[in-house]
């Protein structure tokens, strides 16, 4: 049955287009990167680039309010974006998977604070790499895909499952940030591959080997991905996944 839904993945149309689709994206991030670049010092002693994250000043630094901030890297969404997604905080729907707590929080990089009511919208792909809502999945399905706003810490939580993988990318959630009514976030978070290779020993993940990438050979994760590793602890039986997003409120 996995081997069917692998085997379905590498000859579905919609992957040779997905790629395609990828390559085109990652050819206007390139342009944009390019010209982001040529103002040069401007953007160098502005806003930090383009290319730049939000780092924490230690483990304590969420909760203490010690914390700079820069940009979290702009990333693809990908083919797999769909619109109108819901909003809860549970985004599994009873799906198989080891259980992922994911606490996201949203920070304005101009004044270092959190935002409050932003809306984060996460999608990635099942414990056995199938999306919903396109083929294989059916049009009507909606598994691993939410919304959440943010409370007055900046922060969003969802709980879902670790994902699984698909040909040609390493394992990663989508996210999305909208404030204001603009999208001020479009990015890609991901998982240390040591971990991710623990994780895959347990069903389901276990009965579909052969994930074919890892961070250091993606496409997308090697522009600029290392700064979206999640921070990633065990928690009972599960994990919990943090990451701090730093961006502009207008874009
Ligand atoms: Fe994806």
């Amino acid at each position: 049955m996995e081997e069917a839904d692998s085997q379905h993945l590498h000859s579905d149309r919609r992957y040779g287009a997905r790629m395609d689709e990828q390559a085109q994206d990652m050819e206007r991030l390139m342009t944009r990167r390019g010209s982001l670049l040529k103002l040069g010092g401007l953007v160098a002693a502005g806003v930090g680039g383009w290319k730049t994250e939000w780092a924490e000043a230690g483990t304590g630094g969420i909760s203490s309010g010690a914390i700079s901030c820069v940009l979290a890297p702009e990333q693809t969404e990908g083919p797999y974006y769909l619109p109108n997604e819901r909003v809860r905080r549970n985004i599994t729907e009873g799906r198989p998977g080891t259980l992922l707590t994911l606490r996201l929080t949203v920070v304005d990089t101009s004044t270092c604070k959190p935002i409050q009511g932003a809306a984060v919208d996460i999608w990635h792909c099942d414990a056995l790499g199938v999306y919903s809502g396109v083929p294989p999945a059916a049009a009507s399905t909606t598994f691993m895909r939410g919304i959440q706003r943010t409370g007055a810490a900046g922060l969003a939580t969802f709980q879902t499952v670790y994902p699984g993988w698909y040909p040609g990318r390493t394992v990663h959630i989508h996210v999305k940030v909208h404030a204001g009514g603009n999208v001020v976030h479009t990015g890609q978070l991901y998982f240390p591959d040591t971990l991710t290779d623990f994780a895959y020993r347990r069903a389901p993940y276990a009965s579909r080997p052969g994930r074919d990438t890892r961070n250091a050979v993606d496409a997308v994760f090697r522009n600029g991905g290392r700064k979206s590793l999640l921070r990633v602890r065990r928690s009972g039986a599960g994990y919990v996944g943090s990451m701090a997003m730093g961006v502009h409120r207008s874009v």
